[in-house]
């Protein structure tokens, strides 16, 4: 007897988190419980109350947490299971260990700067409002990191064993492949796959703003498959996104405006800086200054020059010709809080580009406050925004977006690059399920939103005759 259980993305695009349960008697309860990923619920707010509700098993009787990739949709939840007593390994790539290692603490920091800030307006209905983790805590989780490499075989149980193969999706990024042995007298195995986010298929010509190396993985093999839907209704542009870009921050900068760029803080900005740099060079964009402004600014650049042996050779290319960002002339990285309000003093034209991605909290919600309202400004987005998100708001086109309980009027102009997705498009995906072995036996989707799964599954019955099923939140399944 033994299931997967979906505590979260299910229905949405966050919230990550899905239970397996191998039990020898039957019960479900004494057996070995994994949990694969921990992710934070984001966007609306129905979703976001789901992560003040605990896990339905005692925390401290999983065994193990197997971490596909450092997005805070996988991985933000970490420190509130530790907190209600998770103590076991959590299994994760060398690299994502590494953006964990700043990503989860500036989760905690944001948590603690949310809460005060509702504390101090009063603009909570909880008294007084309390961060669903401190950055203490999520400091205290790092502990219980254990890297294990791609392709190495690791024994989690006697019962379930698992290894990580390439996403392709973010520095470090896995699928797990995980193997349980399961029934009453007659053991079977079980093979399973947990794909977590899947990166673009292609190369670096029909996915311009790919950063790791090409993939993901393929030729898989599995009797069940839980696989992410994200853009199960979408393909996306594969033209060069160069010349587009240039065209904005040029127009942008003739009328006397700055380009704000909403980013995930590692990896995508980074790649989008590099870029930056390529068109400077070579004259096809003005230089103007250029801020990145996160309180871990200066270490995920670190991070990023580090793991070089995970990028595409066009990414590579850049880092051996323009060497550490940290040393260019009029790129700033902005550490403290102090910086970051010095880039508000700027009236000269500039690109800041500031976390989070979504806008759902961070340094970015200041500059858009700040900038919002202009016409000769831009908003450029160059990544995926979740309904009900801030970042999503803007993006759609509406006339004001709600900004620490002010209404904030939206009168730049707003711009969006998809050629930046870390996300397989709908053909992609089609394309990265013809290579696998045989047919597995049932497909779960997960993580995306009701439409987007809906049409990944009907796409896939008809491409491929799969069997595919949408999961629910909290349903389990049979394994
Ligand atoms: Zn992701």
């Amino acid at each position: 007897m033994a299931y997967i259980q979906f505590l979260g993305a299910a229905g949405t695009v966050t919230g990550s988190k899905h239970l397996l349960n191998v039990s020898g008697d039957g019960t479900g309860k004494s057996g070995t419980q994994v949990l694969i990923d921990c992710g934070l619920f984001q966007g609306k707010k129905e979703w976001r109350e789901r992560n003040w509700q605990d896990v339905p098993i005692a925390a401290h009787e999983i065994e193990c947490l197997i971490l596909t990739h450092a997005h805070l949709d996988h991985c933000g939840w970490i420190p509130r299971l530790v907190k209600q007593g998770f103590r076991g390994p959590i299994y994760a790539t060398p690299s994502t260990i590494d953006l964990c290692s700043i990503i989860l603490p500036d989760s905690g920091h944001l948590q603690e700067e949310d809460a005060a800030f509702h504390n101090k307006f009063k603009t909570s209905k909880h008294e007084p409002a309390l961060p669903l983790y401190t950055l203490e805590e999520a400091q205290d989780c790092l502990q219980y990191f254990k890297p294990v490499e791609f392709g190495v075989v690791k024994q989690v149980s006697a019962d379930v064993s698992f290894r990580f193969v390439h996403a392709a999706h973010i520095l470090g990024s896995s699928m797990a492949e995980v193997t349980v042995k399961a029934g009453d007298g007659d053991i079977r195995t079980t093979r399973l796959l947990f794909t977590g986010d899947i990166g673009r298929v292609h190369d670096q010509h029909t996915a311009p703003g790919k950063v790791v190396y090409s993939g993901p993985q393929s030729g898989e093999a599995a009797d069940i498959l839980v696989m992410e839907s994200t853009y199960g209704n979408r393909n996306h542009p594969d033209s060069d996104p160069r010349p587009e870009l240039s065209s904005l921050i040029r127009k942008t900068v003739e009328r006397g405006g700055s380009v704000v760029v909403p980013a995930f803080a590692v990896e995508r900005t980074q790649k989008f800086v590099f870029m930056l740099k390529e068109l400077m060079e070579s004259g096809q964009c003005p230089r103007v200054p250029v801020y990145c402004d996160s309180p871990m600014a200066i270490k995920a650049v670190e991070i990023f020059l580090k793991h070089r042996e995970e990028y595409s050779d066009a990414t590579k290319e850049l880092v051996n010709k323009y060497g550490s960002p940290l040393e260019w002339q009029g790129f700033n990285f902005a550490q403290t809080a102090q910086e970051s309000k010095k880039i508000n003093d700027s009236r000269f034209p500039c690109i800041i580009i500031s976390s989070s991605g979504m806008v759902t909290g961070g340094r970015i919600q200041h500059h858009l406050i700040q900038r919002l309202p202009d016409p000769r400004n831009t908003v450029l987005f160059i990544g995926f925004q979740a309904p009900g998100t801030r970042g999503f708001t803007v993006k759609s086109g509406a006339p004001e977006v709600k900004i620490f309980g002010q209404m904030i009027p939206i009168r730049a102009q707003v711009a969006a690059l998809e050629q930046f997705s870390d996300h397989a498009d709908t053909p992609e995906l089609l394309e990265w399920l013809h290579t696998f072995s045989f047919k597995p036996n049932i497909t779960y989707l997960v993580h995306g939103e009701p439409d987007a799964s809906a049409q990944l599954r009907d796409a896939i019955a008809k491409d491929l005759g799969w069997n595919v099923r949408i999961a629910q939140w909290m349903e389990k399944v049979e394994v």
